[in-house]
């Protein structure tokens, strides 16, 4: 891995960013045990005989696909629930994707894991399988906000989850969380911060709840989104609150302890390759995007009749990569070249004036506030 020169933050100090100069794996494990009210991912219910078969596939693609002079940085197990896959399965998984690319001996192995479904024997086996990263889908450390959003563990099962994890033995665990959900205020997500911190996780990402269609949540018309007002008073909060706890705020949701950001989505947002596994995954190999089909029996057919799962591709011209730096790159601390925006100076000074945007050497990053409003800023520069 290659280091990033130092970025300095808004309030002067020096960070250090591991970059990627090969590709990440993402591995799509499409099955959990209940669909959770808000969840629009690709995902099925657990079943054992589909979850043998599905591996399978997998490891047949992966096979399909090898590169052996393609360096791998970093491998992550999405879902899903990644954390149904047995040792064995993990094992075999990783241990195709070894003989199929080049893995860096620093490599980045993560695992998405839901709290209801490990114990420590468990959690000290997935260590043994190689798995260094594990990033817990806690949502919440309040339990009517678990049960509006449908998770099947409760407060306590979380916080466990997380002592279970460090008492394994990983040195490298992120908690994703959710804020804006119905009647939510300011007061509840701030004990759900300060417990998450007491418990000394090293990367937490934070999400916005979103009612996307076809979701439960989305249909019920007893829940209702937080109001505008309140998510922008969460996110303040949020970013003062842990960057004054010792976090980087390296990308609009996502914050680590120094050294602990996550490579794997780090190399997404600097534009660097990735290949996707399983259904629905996607893959950029620096000139085209592609994406599997999302549908589970067409992955399982497609596969084990020796076609490609892909359904979906789009050519990337020089027009959409720039216009793809500019949006990923203002998500991050690292901002973006001025050059990007060469000939906007009338919305950059209004942008600046606003407070939305800072500079800092030859680059231009958004600031806190810039963050919460970073779609419209990004509409207005492209
Ligand atoms: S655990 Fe994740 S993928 Fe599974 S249903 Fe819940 S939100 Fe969706």
């Amino acid at each position: 891995m290659k280091y990033l020169k130092s970025i300095t933050d808004s309030f002067g100090k020096i960070h250090k960013f591991k970059l990627v100069k090969g590709a990440g794996i993402y591995i799509h494990i499409p099955f959990c045990i209940k669909k959770c009210h808000y969840c629009d991912f690709c995902s099925v219910l657990y079943d054992h005989t589909l979850l043998d078969l599905y591996v399978d596939t997998l490891i047949k693609e992966i096979d399909y696909r090898r590169d052996e002079t393609c360096l791998i940085d970093s491998i992550y197990f999405g879902g899903g629930t990644p954390s149904l896959l047995d040792d064995y399965q993990i094992s075999k998984v990783l241990e195709t994707v070894n003989n199929a690319f080049t893995i860096n001996k620093n490599c980045e192995i993560t695992l998405e894991a839901n709290p209801a479904s490990y114990d420590l024997n468990r959690a000290k086996r997935l260590i043994k399988s190689c798995i260094n990263r594990i990033s817990i889908g806690i949502q919440s450390l309040n339990d009517d906000e678990l049960k509006i959003l449908g998770r099947i563990h409760d407060k306590k099962k979380a916080v466990e989850s997380i002592e279970i994890a460090k008492d394994a033995g990983f040195k490298n665990i992120s908690v994703d969380l959710i804020y804006g959900v119905s009647n939510q205020d300011l007061l509840s997500w701030s004990k759900t911060l300060k417990e998450i911190i007491s418990l000394n996780p090293q990367h937490i990402s934070t999400y916005e709840l979103t009612f996307n269609e076809n979701t439960l949540i989305s249909r019920d018309n007893r829940l209702q989104k937080a109001s505008e007002e309140v998510i922008e008073k969460i996110y303040l909060y949020t970013v003062q609150f842990l960057t004054k706890s010792g976090f980087i705020h390296y990308e609009i949701s996502n914050y680590s302890r120094e050294g602990f950001h996550s490579v794997h989505n780090m190399n997404y947002w600097t534009r660097g390759k990735y290949i996707g596994f399983g259904v629905s995954a996607h893959s950029f190999d620096g000139f085209k995007r592609s994406a599997n089909t999302s549908d589970i029996n067409d992955y399982i057919a497609l596969i084990n009749d020796n076609k490609t799962a892909t359904k979906d591709m789009e050519y990337i011209d020089e027009e959409k990569a720039k216009e793809e730096q500019i949006f990923l790159g203002l998500r991050t601390i690292n901002g973006i070249n001025k050059e990007l925006l060469k000939g906007k100076d009338g919305i950059i000074n209004r942008l600046y004036r606003g407070g939305l945007i800072e500079f800092f050497d030859d680059r231009i990053r958004l600031t806190s506030k810039g963050l919460i409003l970073s779609n419209e800023i990004i509409l207005q520069v492209l």
